[in-house]
């Protein structure tokens, strides 16, 4: 059994956020970040709206140079796999995908979220050429091109809108012809005539040789199909959070998955914080995920060190 006073599981922009605030605050703090740590910026080329760097800067690096600063503060970085969360009160155990166990005083969960993608055959190939679950990151790419968005939620509306900016053309794919987005976000979606509905379709083929050049979309009411050329494949389905290992645990989940935490980081569970896009509904930003990975890391170091 190892213990120490923070383990903090996962390494993204969350994790690391955590753990500076809590290292820096005297706590001995640990980082399992999994075989690959980093998250979701590891698939992100080119990052333009993390503030502090002028020009645009690849999520690898941003990542290693977090994972650089957390070590030279003196944060120990494992790439343990935790699968169990186990305890009531503090101090908690922690058991990994090998059978090592960790007991922390303070835990906080940032594991991220993946992407929901659409599960087409060849899906893999197209993520980064053209292929993307992310407008924000990587719309400004699809600049005076065709570009089409997967999804009828408030994601799918305000990429569709923010793509239409410098988008000639964005059609928006769903499978239903209504919305779960807001009323508001939706009527603007409509009155904008670079975006087109395209309803009751579902994608079923991405065309492209290297990179994306179109998508057949079906329509589900008629089976016809049709082809809609394109540079960009936006999927905004929602996103999953990662989540499951904690399912037996007494940290309370909401239905679709997301750690219920407070605006303090706080779970249901006192000692066990949880920050960026495992407990976040609405943003899914790497800089918020950097923000509420400070506020948990605050919070955790001030609970550790009133319970030692
Ligand atoms: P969401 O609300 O869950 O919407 C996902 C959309 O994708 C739904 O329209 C769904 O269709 C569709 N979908 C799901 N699986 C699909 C599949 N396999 N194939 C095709 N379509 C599929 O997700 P979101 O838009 O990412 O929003 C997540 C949360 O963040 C929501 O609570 C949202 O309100 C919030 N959000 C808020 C803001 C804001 O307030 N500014 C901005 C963005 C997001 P169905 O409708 O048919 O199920």
């Amino acid at each position: 059994m190892i213990e120490t006073d923070l383990l903090i599981i996962g390494a993204g922009p969350a994790g690391c956020s955590a753990a500076i605030y809590a290292v820096r605050a005297g706590v001995k703090t640990i980082i399992a970040g999994g075989a690959v740590p980093g998250g979701q910026l590891l698939q992100t080329s080119d990052i333009e709206n993390y503030a502090g760097f002028v020009n645009p800067v690849g999520g690898f690096e941003i990542m290693d140079n977090m994972h650089k600063q957390c070590k030279r503060l003196g944060v120990e970085f494992t790439s343990d796999e935790i699968v169990k969360v186990e305890g009531e009160k503090s101090p908690f155990t922690l058991t990994c995908a090998d059978g090592k166990q960790y007991k922390a005083m303070s835990v906080i969960v940032a594991t991220g979220a993946k992407a929901r993608w659409l599960g087409l055959p060849g899906e893999e190939k197209f993520i980064g050429r053209g292929l993307s679950a992310c407008a924000t990151c990587d719309g400004f790419f699809m600049r005076g091109k065709t570009v089409c968005i997967v999804g009828g939620g408030n994601t799918a509306f305000e990429d569709a809108l923010f793509l239409a900016q410098f988008c000639p053309e964005v059609n928006l794919i769903h499978r239903r012809d209504a919305f779960r987005a807001d009323k508001v976000t939706v009527e603007k979606a409509k009155a904008n005539p670079h975006i087109k509905l395209v309803l009751n379709s579902v994608p079923v083929e991405i065309l492209g040789a290297e990179a994306v050049e179109g998508v057949r979309v079906k329509n589900v009411q008629t089976g016809e199909t049709a082809d809609i050329p394109c540079a960009g494949l936006f999927v905004a389905i929602g996103a999953v959070p990662q989540t499951d290992f904690l399912k037996d645990s007494l940290v309370a989940l909401a239905d679709n998955g997301l750690v219920l935490a407070d605006e303090r980081t706080r779970t249901t569970i006192e000692g066990i914080f949880a920050a960026g896009d495992c407990a976040d509904k609405h943003y899914r930003q790497a800089v918020i995920a950097a923000g509420t990975g400070a506020k948990a890391g605050i919070e955790a170091a001030a609970f550790v060190n009133l319970h030692r």
